[in-house]
């Protein structure tokens, strides 16, 4: 038995059936952006582990769990060792090595940046969850960028994002760590508030509760859940300043209309976040219900070894906002061609092949089926292609120098001389 191969797990194939949905996400979101000022960045999937590390934070989730690091020596025969590097499991660490390495601070006062593409976590795949997803990041980093117009951009754009895509019912929370100093005083206060409830949390939280307590609001344990409940946790960890920054935020927000829910237990996993943060969820999707996230990471750019600018981002889930979204009915880019050839038998086949070469050169986009099959058969695959025309091209045809042109819609047909068939195919479409 010949050993079958399968998409790896938690990981799958976007069939042509479907891509014509991403592409008009896509579409929908680029032009988002681009009205916003943000512009496309691209960097590779796998980077140093070490930035992932210092960036996201040693004791999140996401670097002690789900990290899929690159082979650590080469393989068999002469694999080359990719020792040192792992998969990208989010986009703003990248972001922020290619802001420092291209000083991009030198060359413009704030830096709006965006990326589509796929990151991976080591996770147990289930619904919604996938080791390979797809995320759209949007980034905004710079010496101009600690204004909070910028935090109201940020949430405002998602938002318009998932509207611009058809999506209804989902709920926006936000929330402000403050500054680092307003972060340790609120690890501070939870853990001190956490303390005669140790023995009741589950596993998992009482080894959060030295490792980054932050994670503790986030289990969805019920008695983990219920004692957080309790703690009654409000916004006393902000330093004066920190709680007027983010008053200015929702006082930004509210003049523009956008509908958020204060919530003052809403922390982020990742250890970068400060000041503003926010989440985005949909119920419909069940227990996987985040669309997207994002925050202000105004340390992340110097801890990085860049200068001291402010910065902020947020990140969707693509297959998340795919199974949020009303049914698609129309496919962005065009399945259909426009011409189909028949041609019946070898020597027409041959010819025939040249016409689909001098029709596509001229921008045509046409097929035919390689193999000398019957009319019958042939007829078939045209009509399955979706053609608008289709050229018959048989040895008669050949010898008089012709080929047949079928519009499908009317049903009716003529002779078309050889040498003037681009442009007749080409008046025919327009
Ligand atoms: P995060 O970087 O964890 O804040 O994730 C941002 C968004 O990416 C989430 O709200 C999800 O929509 C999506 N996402 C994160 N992890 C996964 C995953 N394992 N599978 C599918 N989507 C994910």
């Amino acid at each position: 038995m010949v050993k079958k191969f399968f998409v790896p797990r938690g990981t799958s194939d976007i069939l042509p059936a479907d891509t014509g949905i991403w592409q008009s996400l896509e579409i929908v979101v680029r032009k988002t952006l681009h009205i916003y000022g943000y512009k496309e960045i691209r960097t590779p999937v796998f980077e140093e582990t070490g930035l992932f590390i210092r960036s996201i934070g040693a004791t999140t989730d996401v670097v002690q769990k789900q990290m899929l690091q690159l082979a650590a020596q080469g393989g068999e025969n002469e694999s080359i060792a990719l020792s040192g590097l792992a998969l990208r499991p989010e986009g703003t660490a990248a972001v922020a090595r290619a802001y420092i390495e291209n000083n991009f601070d030198k060359v413009e006062p704030l830096s709006k940046l965006y990326y589509i593409g796929p990151m991976f976590r080591g996770e147990r795949p289930q619904k919604g969850r996938l080791r390979q997803f797809h995320q759209i990041g949007v980034e905004a980093m710079g010496p101009q960028s600690g204004s909070p117009y910028l935090d109201a951009e940020m949430i405002s754009l998602s938002v318009r994002i998932l509207e611009r895509l058809g999506l209804k019912d989902f709920q926006l929370k936000i929330n402000s760590l403050g500054t680092r100093e307003d972060k340790a005083a609120f690890s501070e206060t939870l853990r001190t508030g956490l303390q005669p409830f140790l023995d009741t949390l589950c596993d998992d939280c009482r080894s959060r509760y030295e490792r980054n307590v932050f994670r503790i609001l986030d289990c969805k344990n019920k008695s983990c859940k219920n004692i957080v409940q309790r703690l009654n946790i409000s916004d006393a960890h902000l330093s004066p300043a920190s709680r007027l920054y983010f008053q200015e935020v929702c006082r930004i927000l509210d003049g523009l209309g956008v509908r958020y829910v204060h919530a003052p237990a809403m922390v982020r996993g990742l250890d970068y976040y400060t000041h503003t943060v926010f989440e985005i969820s949909d119920p419909s999707l069940g227990s996987q219900d985040a669309l997207g996230a994002g925050g202000r990471y105004n340390t992340l750019v110097q801890e990085l070894g860049g200068v001291d600018v402010d910065a902020m981002g947020f990140a969707l889930g693509i297959e998340r906002l795919l199974l949020a979204m009303p049914e698609q009915k129309t496919p962005a880019s065009p399945q259909n061609m426009d011409v189909y050839m028949i041609a019946l038998g070898q020597n027409s086949c041959e010819e025939g092949f040249r016409f689909l070469h001098a029709l596509r050169g001229a921008g045509i986009s046409c097929d035919m089926g390689y193999r000398p099959a019957s009319m019958k058969s042939q007829m078939r695959q045209a009509g399955k292609s979706g053609a608008r025309l289709v050229l018959i091209f048989g040895e008669e045809e050949r010898q008089r120098g012709v080929v047949t042109l079928k519009d499908m819609a009317q049903g009716d047909q003529k002779d078309v001389p050889s040498s003037e068939l681009v442009e007749v195919v080409r008046r025919a479409l327009s």
